[in-house]
């Protein structure tokens, strides 16, 4: 598994084609720096007075001499195995200190952290070429001390970032578990808390390598680093410098040389940076854009303009790892004026998925909307500019989230984001919005509404919160509210008032709903259609009391039987075995045949199409558990 990982970071870096040719630039540099003692080159410190300053492509000198009549090209392969060496020694010591430093300032905070803190403070208050020079002023001249004087001033930037991790982390639930299991600090520190500051140092580590060549040039150059006779990158540049004007060759190879170097070390360091953001792993190396990116086959006409939302063959695409997977196919849903529609089906059906694509809240990349069309009162929205789709988010159409905790801001009060939310689309001035949103609290039921603005997200019970995120949702009168799943995260207490607030506010704003959920219980008391989703499609729809008594689809059958009936605690309550297919690898026939108890052979042959039962009843199902009769 590891291996799989690291050989997939290795692709995705191969796959950024700046980083892959950094990768080859760098990879050529350090192979001939390694050979160096076995290629066939000239002494680079033999001196010949004979050969002064000879031009480029001169016989036996293929980069010419300098003005000691060295050959340049021997020179340049030692010095830049020096300034190689230089540069990556002075980088893992840097790491090594500072890391060390950050990860106990953070971990142990307190006076120590103080301490360690207020000593780099000092390190980072000079200009730290100055203090470079002054440190290699009091060691004296040599490569030895200058490889110390860089990696010293650069151990703060190791400490800082590494003490940032590891304050962080030491307070996280994962680390006092590990505490409370008994470990002594020291193997909390190694075990818990350096494995997860790895990433960090990492990066860190190769984005400054290239700095740190360079300083080493900075003080070769100047006479502090390497000295005469051995090359490094930085003396030959001094050297060079002196005969500038007769034999620019001399400072232009090895400057060519630190340039070509430091980029190629960059490009990787970025590279490498790409690969280690978890978020960038699935799709390019690109951030998601605003709004889901529409590129769809067709583009259907509506056919109900009067309702609130028409979904009409509803393709989601994610691409993942240079395949795309349709996350969600051919969804057809209809709501009206006023009505609530339950969206029903187990984790990972792709309900999320749906309700994010009406307003383009998908993440692209990976993902994109590849077919169909959501009609808002007949028009197609994903036709819609961005700036249309702005408008209408949070003022025509308002979603409530799962869990209120992450949907709230954590350092502002309600107060202050309830009324953000009422004036980002009506302009009123700031006492009325504060009025409106102290009613929309009172309309929601939280006592003492005018007090509770001033209270912080943390401050409220879950129920409440995630009453504040509906009172948010109704703050501009949304013609369509759309509710993911929002009473999974609260207990079943709550949950049963969030639910009769949702209703009751649904029928005084006469707002249509698309209520989310994976529970039939939840749906009977709220909804007036159902519609169920398996593995990206919508297999049943149906008035509630009419799928509730008489289920179609099998899948449907199963999911109404697991609900718990008051008064009959002999029923079964059977799971349903198996797992729905992931979206990469659906079968054949109909995608819910493998765990189908009535599959019958022609069920597996071709994928099977929407029936309609009655009249606003559908199923896809070949053999429907009841016939157009019973319904
Ligand atoms: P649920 O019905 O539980 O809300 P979702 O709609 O969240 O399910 O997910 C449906 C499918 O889409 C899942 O198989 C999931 O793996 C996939 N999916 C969702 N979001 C992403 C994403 N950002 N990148 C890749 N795949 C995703
Ligand atoms: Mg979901």
């Amino acid at each position: 598994m590891a291996n799989a990982g690291r050989s997939g970071a290795v692709s995705l870096l191969l796959n950024n084609r700046l980083a892959a040719a950094g990768v080859a630039l760098l990879a050529l540099i350090v192979a001939v720096a390694l050979l160096a003692p076995v290629l066939p080159l000239a002494d680079p410190n033999a001196t010949a007075p004979a050969d002064r300053l000879m031009r480029p492509f001169s016989p036996d000198h293929l980069l010419g001499t300098d003005a000691l009549g060295r050959d340049i090209l021997a020179r340049l392969v030692w010095g830049t195995r020096v300034s190689l060496m230089v540069g990556i020694s002075a980088t893992a010591i840097a790491a090594m200190v500072g890391s060390a430093i950050g990860l106990v300032a953070g971990f142990v905070g307190g006076r120590i952290d103080g301490l360690l803190m207020r000593g780099i403070d000092m390190v980072m208050a000079f200009p730290y070429i100055l203090l470079a020079l002054a440190i290699v002023a009091v060691l004296g001249p040599g490569l030895l001390n200058a490889l110390y004087a860089i990696a010293v001033v650069n151990v703060p930037f190791f400490a800082r970032n590494v003490r940032g991790m590891a304050l962080g982390l030491s307070r996280r639930e994962f680390v006092d578990a590990a505490r409370l299991s008994g470990q002594s600090g020291p193997e909390v520190l190694f075990a818990e808390v350096l494995p997860n500051v790895m990433p960090v140092i990492v990066v860190t580590m190769s984005t400054t390598v290239g700095w740190m060549i360079l300083e080493t040039a900075g003080l070769s150059f100047l006479g502090l680093g390497a000295q005469p006779p051995q090359a490094d990158l930085g003396s030959m540049l001094g050297e060079g410098r002196k005969v500038l004007f007769n034999a620019p060759h001399v400072s232009v190879v090895p400057g060519l040389m630190i340039f070509v170097l430091v980029m190629s070390i960059n490009l990787v360091g970025d590279g490498v940076r790409d690969v280690l953001d978890p978020r960038l792993k699935s799709g390019a190396l690109a951030r998601p854009s605003a709004r889901t990116r529409v590129e769809r086959a067709d583009a259907p006409v509506a056919t109900t303009p009067a309702a609130v939302l028409e979904l009409k063959g509803l393709r989601t695409l994610f691409g993942l790892g240079g395949r795309e997977v349709a996350a969600v196919r051919d969804v057809d849903l209809l709501i009206g004026e006023g009505e609530c529609l339950g969206l029903v089906g187990e984790s990972g059906s792709g309900k999320s998925v749906t309700a994010m694509s009406i307003m383009g809240l998908v993440p692209s990349p990976p993902g994109r909307i590849g077919g169909g069309a959501a009609f808002f009162r007949g028009r197609d929205l994903f036709a819609l500019s961005d700036g249309e789709i702005r408008r209408m988010r949070g003022s025509a159409v308002a979603h409530v989230f799962q869990d209120p905790l992450s949907t709230l801001h954590p350092l502002f009060t309600i107060g202050d984001q309830l009324i953000e939310a009422i004036r980002a689309h009506r302009p009123l001035r700031r006492r009325t919005a504060r009025q409106e949103a102290a009613d929309l609290l009172a309309l929601v039921r939280i006592p003492n509404p005018r007090l509770r603005l001033e209270a912080y997200p943390h401050e409220l019970s879950g129920g409440m919160r995630q009453r504040v995120a509906i009172a948010m949702a109704l703050a501009n009168d949304a013609d369509l509210v759309v509710a993911d799943e929002p009473t999974t995260a609260l207990d079943v207490t709550v949950q049963a008032e969030v639910l009769t607030l949702l209703n009751r506010l649904r029928q005084e704003k006469n707002a249509a709903v698309l209520f989310i959920t994976h529970d039939f219980g939840v749906v009977s008391a709220l909804c007036d259609r159902v519609a169920v989703m398996y593995a990206g499609e919508i297999v049943e729809t149906g008035r509630t009391e009419a799928v509730l008594a008489a289920p179609a689809h099998p899948y449907t059958r199963r999911l109404v039987d697991c609900v718990p009936v008051l008064g009959e605690p002999e029923r079964r309550l059977d799971a349903i075995e198996g797992r729905p297919p992931p979206p990469g690898a659906l079968p054949k026939g109909c995608a819910f045949a493998p765990r189908c108890p009535s599959v019958a052979p022609v069920c597996r042959e071709a994928p099977v199409a929407v029936r309609e039962l009655a009249a606003g009843r559908t199923a896809r199902c070949l053999f429907p558990l009841v016939g157009a009769g019973h319904v």
